[in-house]
């Protein structure tokens, strides 16, 4: 039985569009790491990392990894890593219900503190974060590709220093960049770790949510935004740059918190849904029923959640930065 507080709007998120990719090929490596390919154009550049399936049941991401490996997307210039992040939790997925086998003991993408210091830790996941830090520890450009509960644009999450939004600014084939405080901000995330999160480091990492879960649509938005990357970074020759689309800057204003992890939304929203007006229904909290309404005006929705644990949230508020967006 799922654990999650489930209803009838849940469950439409449920259907699995794709099996995932068989990944068994990938198991050795090339240097040394289960399941990390890297590779050395032996010329001047920087060490860029591509990862996916952090989150067992994010199966997109093996499939956009493979998609790549299969096409042998190599470096002219500095050194590609294909990554893919917890094949242990990714091997347990189950077609029949999606939305488990997110992790086996903990959330990798919270892991990145004190927990690889903890001897007593030997979670699955931290022994995994533990393997790959010498590797994400030369990393100069990472993308983490996830994915995410609700349909609709995908959306990239950075920290807000200046290096992280040049890049950004130029990967064009991302349509919203979130930047601010997420829930649960005191375990540090994979995109805040060492260099990554010193705001005077010229490395940036972005953690893409590419579409819904089990939608193929997110599938081929992850790999046309990952190839984007590898160009903007500099390790692949520019291309015809992709349509350029208007870039939204967005900053978290509020993370919605549900009492109990019960919440019914008003609508089926989308990310990014767009309220004009200040007071706007977006659902009932808790056990209660209490109206949770847009805080501001010109406020974004952002990530809903569809399948919610007691604790956790159901979606952030966020409003656009002046002047940062970009034509
Ligand atoms: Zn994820």
């Amino acid at each position: 039985m799922a654990p999650f507080v489930m209803n009838d709007l849940s469950r439409r998120y449920t259907n699995v569009e794709y099996a995932p990719v068989d990944i068994s090929e990938y198991a050795d490596g090339n240097i040394g790491i289960p399941y990390v390919w890297s590779y050395d154009s032996k010329q001047p550049g920087p060490h860029v990392m591509i990862c996916g399936i952090m989150h067992g049941n994010e199966i997109a991401g093996a499939e956009i990894l493979v998609r790549m490996l299969k096409n042998t997307v190599r470096p002219e210039n500095g050194r590609i890593t294909f990554c893919f992040g917890n094949p242990d939790a990714y091997a347990r997925f189950d077609c029949a219900a999606p939305y488990l086998n997110r992790f086996i003991d903990a959330d990798i993408n919270r892991v990145w503190g004190p927990e690889l210091e903890d001897p007593y830790n030997q979670g699955s996941e931290v022994r995994r974060a533990r393997a790959l830090r010498p590797i994400v520890d030369t990393v100069d450009y990472l993308l983490d590709i996830h994915t995410m509960q609700g349909r609709g644009r995908p959306v990239a999450l950075i920290q807000g220093k200046t290096a992280a939004l040049d890049l950004i600014a130029n990967i064009t084939s991302i349509p919203i960049v979130l930047t601010g405080t997420m829930h649960q901000a005191e375990r540090l995330r994979l995109r805040d770790y060492a260099q990554f999160g010193d705001p005077d480091d010229k490395a940036v990492a972005i953690q893409l949510e590419a579409g819904q879960h089990w939608e193929a649509s997110a599938i081929a938005q992850g790999e046309l935004i990952a190839m984007d990357f590898l160009e903007c970074v500099g390790v692949l020759p520019r291309q015809s740059k992709p349509r350029a689309q208007k870039q939204l800057h967005l900053e978290v204003v509020e993370i919605v918190l549900p009492k109990g992890g019960i919440f019914e939304y008003a609508k089926d929203f989308e990310n990014g849904t767009f309220f004009p007006h200040r007071g706007a229904l977006l659902g009932f909290s808790g056990p209660e029923r209490v109206e949770v309404l847009t805080p501001i005006d010109n406020c974004y929705f952002i990530m809903p959640v569809h399948f919610r644990l007691d604790g956790g949230s159901c979606g952030r508020f966020a409003r656009s930065i002046p002047g940062k967006v970009s034509a």
